[in-house]
């Protein structure tokens, strides 16, 4: 599941929860946790909690953790929830133009990066496996929130994409799989989200018409 959708969910469904006594612990138990291991970018062991899992380095500036991409979704939606209602549609409208051209570069990159498998020999097909995966991340992320602007509500309709993100690294060629046959697989995977995407990228633009 997406951490933007889990944290959607988790927003809609646990709200009330945040308030209770147990957050606290958890939030002292993250930053105990983070304390601990410091700041990855320069090591200093002086962070400053943001959210659980999520802190800023004062010493560098780095902004990182585990739950960095949560609270950065909850920063996210409080904004969304604020809008008013033709805000919210003209929004959701920006974010779906957006998404149908990271979309487009995905289903190309995809194509690209499965031709080069099959040709085989030195040709470096990583950079077009990396461009697909995160223009279909983009895209993602655009149909999700669009889709929360316009329904009011998170989809579970993109929670099984599995974009073998590294949340702190992003992208990175270690996700993909090295063997001819694998990588094959891996296209036909990312061309199928693709179009899951753009299944709900229509779903939403429906909406939007209709409403
Ligand atoms: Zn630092």
């Amino acid at each position: 599941m997406s951490r933007l959708l889990a944290t959607l969910i988790r927003a809609i469904t646990g709200g009330a929860r945040t308030a209770a006594a147990g957050h606290n612990d958890r939030k002292r138990a993250a930053a105990m946790k983070q304390k601990t291991t410091g700041c990855v970018a320069c090591d200093s062991k002086n962070v400053d909690e943001l959210a659980p899992d999520a802190y800023r380095c004062p010493d560098c500036g780095y902004e990182g953790g585990d739950g960095y991409a949560a609270y950065q979704a909850d920063l996210w939606m409080k904004e969304a929830d604020a809008l008013d209602a033709a805000t919210k549609r003209a929004r959701a409208r920006e974010l779906l133009t957006s998404a149908e051209a990271d979309l487009a570069i995905a289903r190309d990159q995809t194509v690209r990066a499965d031709e080069a498998v099959r040709a085989g020999g030195d040709s470096d097909k990583l950079p077009l496996f990396l461009a697909a995966l995160r223009a279909l991340g983009e895209a993602r992320q655009g149909v999700e929130r669009a889709h929360y602007l316009a329904f009011g509500e998170p989809t579970t309709a993109l929670a099984d994409i599995d974009l073998g993100v590294d949340e702190a690294a992003g992208v990175s060629a270690s996700s993909l799989p090295l063997g001819g046959g694998a990588l094959r697989r891996r296209a036909a995977q990312i061309a199928a989200d693709v179009n899951g995407v753009t299944a709900a990228h229509a779903a939403v633009s429906e909406k939007l018409a209709s409403g």
